[in-house]
């Protein structure tokens, strides 16, 4: 099949090296010419495992433009898969969305066949029907269901596992306004072995934010009741290996930590939070998840301090920069509110994150970058871990203190003392 993909971000590329993979031709659209030129040349413009790999490999099926006329006419599919971040009070930014829609109707004009438009983004209960519906058809002069299809697949992979997750998934959602669209979508995912589920638009999309939620609730959870642990002298791992055992609960999630973050989780909840206050309906839940998470890194301080009282002028090494392992992606990492605040205490911070240190110097230019972890621990008074990269599992912390948001059990093994945030 002839698919095009619009935003080449970590879905969008993902998506389109993948689709390519099994055999489609690819048009990957974005508006960043830097991106552009990179994918034509099989180079990610981000970090994701056995990506570079597979844009190598299926070159001659993957082209990249900022050209949409070619793209709409190319091509029987359109995935939209543009950034939805959070507006300052936390409601979703549609203007992405918006724009792409217009600019996809504009181009829909003049094509004679019948082309399917796919929201992939994350966009919240109702905007693929009434928001992108009316955008295209007043755009392009056509009839949705009539001379163009509308459908809503959400994304579920993780980054950092995102290419073994987009072509592995637990299950592929496929919402769509008519029949054309269905049954292209059922050909697109024919070779996938797990459950494909056709929902109505307004369905997909709920599927994707009450998953989101719940997933964010059960981590803020296991924090929640991780810091009642800590108080008792309990080993919180202990508690949720029990619990998980427990068919009803299972253990994915319950790793109790300083929080979640990332490009999803905190843009999602409070998406749904807002649109719900808008609509005067409660969301008391999401609304702790979202509270409990916002205050779980700093525990990491509180403890640090019962060490150290003074923070100024103490050299403190925050590992990890990222938000979580084998990703460079920043946004909303717990290593930011850590960082602001020992910024906030004049502390002396030394950083180091295999990946993520380009994207972080970006917003802390001032702190002290290393190239290794031996080197940014070196001459620490004490050690903050916030991200459970892989190589840190085989660090030596050996006289020093460690303060560990992640449970690394090297790091309870070797440092002279060790604190774990909620262990
Ligand atoms: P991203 O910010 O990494 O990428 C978005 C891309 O869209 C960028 O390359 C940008 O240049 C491009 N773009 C913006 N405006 C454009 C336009 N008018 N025309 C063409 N391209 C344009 O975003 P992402 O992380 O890939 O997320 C995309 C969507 O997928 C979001 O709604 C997100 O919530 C959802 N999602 C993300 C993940 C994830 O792990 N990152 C997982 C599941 C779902």
């Amino acid at each position: 099949m002839n698919i095009s993909i619009i935003g080449t971000g970590y879905v969008g590329l993902v998506s389109a090296a993948c689709f390519a993979k099994l055999g489609n031709n690819v048009i990957c659209l974005d508006i960043d010419e830097e991106k552009v030129k990179k994918i034509n040349n099989s180079i990610p413009p981000i970090y994701e495992k056995n990506l570079e790999k597979i844009l190598r490999e299926n070159k001659n099926r993957i082209k990249a433009t900022t050209d949409y006329k070619n793209t709409i006419e190319k091509t029987e599919i359109t995935f939209i898969c543009v950034g939805t971040p959070s507006n300052k009070d936390g409601s979703i930014d549609l203007s992405y969305v918006k724009k792409v829609s217009e600019q996809i109707g504009k181009y829909l004009k003049n094509k004679k066949k019948y082309h399917v438009v796919v929201v992939k983004s994350t966009v919240l209960p109702g905007t693929t029907q009434n928001i992108v519906l009316p955008i295209i058809e007043k755009n392009s002069g056509k009839k949705a269901g009539k001379d163009f299809g509308l459908g809503m697949n959400p994304e579920f992979l993780r980054e950092g596992v995102a290419i073994n997750d987009f072509l592995n998934p637990d299950r592929v959602v496929n919402g769509s306004y008519d029949e054309k669209t269905k049954k292209i979508l059922k050909e697109i995912y024919k070779d996938f072995s797990c459950p494909i589920m056709e929902t109505s638009l307004n369905a997909a999309e709920m599927i994707k934010y009450a998953s989101n939620c719940f997933l964010a609730a059960k981590i803020s959870y296991i924090n929640e009741i991780g810091n009642m642990c800590k108080k008792l002298g309990i080993d919180t791992y202990d508690v949720a290996e029990g619990m998980g055992l427990d068919k009803r609960i299972n253990r994915s999630f319950l790793n109790a930590g300083i929080g979640w973050g990332g490009s999803c989780f905190p843009k999602d909840t409070k998406a749904l939070r807002a649109w719900a206050e808008k609509q005067k309906i409660t969301s008391k839940m999401i609304d702790s998840t979202i509270k409990v998470n916002e205050k779980q890194p700093l525990q990491l301080i509180t403890l640090l301090k019962k060490h150290i009282p003074k923070l100024e002028n103490k050299k403190i090494t925050v590992l990890g920069l990222s938000f979580k392992p084998e990703t460079d992606d920043i946004r909303d990492t717990r290593a930011m509110p850590i960082i602001n605040q020992l910024k906030k205490e004049k502390a002396q911070i030394k950083a180091y994150d295999p990946k993520a240190t380009k994207n972080f110097k970006k917003i802390h230019p001032d702190i002290k970058y290393y190239e290794n972890a031996n080197d940014a621990i070196k001459d620490a008074e004490a050690v903050l871990i916030t991200t459970e990269w892989d190589e840190f599992k085989k660090i030596d912390f050996s006289g020093k203190l460690v303060i560990d948001g992640r449970r690394l059990k090297n790091a309870e093994k070797t440092a002279e003392t060790y604190e774990g945030v909620c262990w």
